[in-house]
């Protein structure tokens, strides 16, 4: 089965909402092993939601509208879907008993704007709605199905989960199979170059592989499409042992996985202790590394600091002793004093400074990573380029993951 979602609202539109019913609906029909081939957004406007329509089912068997049910002028998707079709709105006594439900409960007589929820195109079945208003419409004709889901996102999820759902399995009757997905995490490779590597992998149908990437680490999603969970299961097992055995050193984790739990749960499991420091970061690395799971066991303390060279002429950090010249000597002098000072088994210290040979200078920072692992020092300098948020957090990511790659696989800052 194909199928075709037409989200509604101008507000989607101009950017004042994110569309998140989109996620929820899209995995929703993925692992119901529905083909979706096309996503539309479109604004209140009738002209363009009736053209949206027909045109998704010129090209689709199933097509779900999310939103424009409301009781209010904007919301126009029962009259574009009657329209689109060429049947009447007529009232319906399941739409309209939704409708005064709402009301009754609340001890308040129905609005006359909201009597138009009762409206359904003719021949349409009525989807309850508990929490609102809106009832759904599912309405079959030629071969194809129309599904009305109202937007809010509680009654959106609701709806779909309780009511479409359901109907869409029974229609389907076990026939299409299922789709199943798992995601390989990379850090410290290039989205390049993993292409490069797995470039005759990446051409595969079914299985079919992913990758997305962000700030240091690449996601790599490999989806099954299959006649039932155990031959999507053996077929994403196959796939990944490809790439493990090309790759399978810059793998850090698996679907929900992320990197600060992973390093912590290397932490744990070597019994170690970690304090840090950072100065740009804004304390993004102590903030991912204490949140993580079992971090009461691992992590000691985080310093924030803003500015090194001042905090050092006002502040005198007095465990920090005389620091010396150089920027990158500097930072593991401070990883080793903050070892000692916390007496735990790894110092880390972020430093950066503006680089000024840049032709950007605004954007590009020199930072310094450095790391006292039981008295064995390292230090590293980066280039990173970038502004704001975005850049701290590109450069508290990155200390993660030269710290996992020392405690994974020994490889030094
Ligand atoms: P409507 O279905 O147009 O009556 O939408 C009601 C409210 O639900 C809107 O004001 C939006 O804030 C919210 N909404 C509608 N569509 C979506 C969507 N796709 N994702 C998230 N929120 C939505
Ligand atoms: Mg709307």
């Amino acid at each position: 089965m194909i199928a075709e979602i037409i989200f509604t609202g101008t507000e989607l539109l101009l950017g004042q909402i994110l569309n998140t019913n989109a996620q929820f609906l899209q995995q929703e029909l993925s692992a119901l092993g529905v083909d979706l081939y096309y996503q539309v957004t479109v604004g209140d406007n009738l002209g363009r939601c009736t053209s949206a329509i027909k045109q998704a089912s010129g090209r689709a068997d199933l097509v779900i509208i999310g939103g424009g049910l409301g009781p209010t002028e904007d919301d126009i998707s029962r009259e574009a879907l009657a329209e689109a079709l060429g049947v009447e709105l007529v009232e319906h006594p399941d739409a309209l008993a939704v409708v005064r439900r709402f009301f009754d409960l609340r001890g308040i007589p129905v609005s006359q704007n909201n009597l138009k929820q009762a409206l359904v195109p003719r021949g349409g079945k009525v989807l309850d709605n508990p929490i609102g208003t809106a009832p759904g419409i599912i309405l079959e004709k030629e071969g194809k199905i129309y599904i009305l889901v109202p937007g809010p996102p509680s009654e959106f999820i609701k709806m779909v989960r309780e009511r479409v759902i359901p109907y869409l399995r029974e229609k389907l009757g076990g026939s299409t199979g299922v789709i199943k997905s798992r995601v390989l995490k990379f850090c410290g490779i290039g989205e390049a170059l993993l292409d490069e590597r797995l470039s005759d992998l990446l051409k595969s149908n079914n299985p079919t592989l992913a990758p997305t990437a962000k700030f240091f680490e690449v996601n790599l999603r490999i989806t099954a499409k299959a006649r039932d969970d155990a031959e999507a299961d053996e077929m994403i097992v196959a796939m990944e042992e490809k790439v493990r055995d090309r790759l399978g050193s810059f793998i850090f984790g698996v679907d929900d996985e992320t990197l600060p739990g992973v390093v912590n749960r290397l932490l744990r499991e070597t019994g170690k202790t970690i304090a840090t420091m950072e100065d740009f970061t804004g304390g993004r690395l102590a903030s991912s590394l204490s949140s993580a799971d079992g971090a009461d066991k691992t992590f000691i303390i985080g310093l924030v600091i803003k500015d090194l060279y001042r905090l050092h002429e006002k502040v005198n950090l007095g465990w920090a002793g005389e620091l010396p010249g150089g920027i990158s000597e500097r930072a593991e002098h401070l990883a080793a004093a903050l070892r000692k000072r916390y007496n735990c088994d790894i110092g880390v210290s972020v430093t950066a400074e503006r680089d000024s040979s840049s032709d950007i200078p605004a954007t590009n920072y020199k930072f310094y990573y450095a790391a006292d692992f039981n008295g064995n020092k390292m230090s590293k300098e980066v280039l990173l380029w970038g502004e704001g948020e975005n850049l701290a957090q590109r450069a508290a990511v990155y200390a993660l993951v030269l710290l996992w790659r020392y405690l994974k696989h020994g490889i030094p800052f």
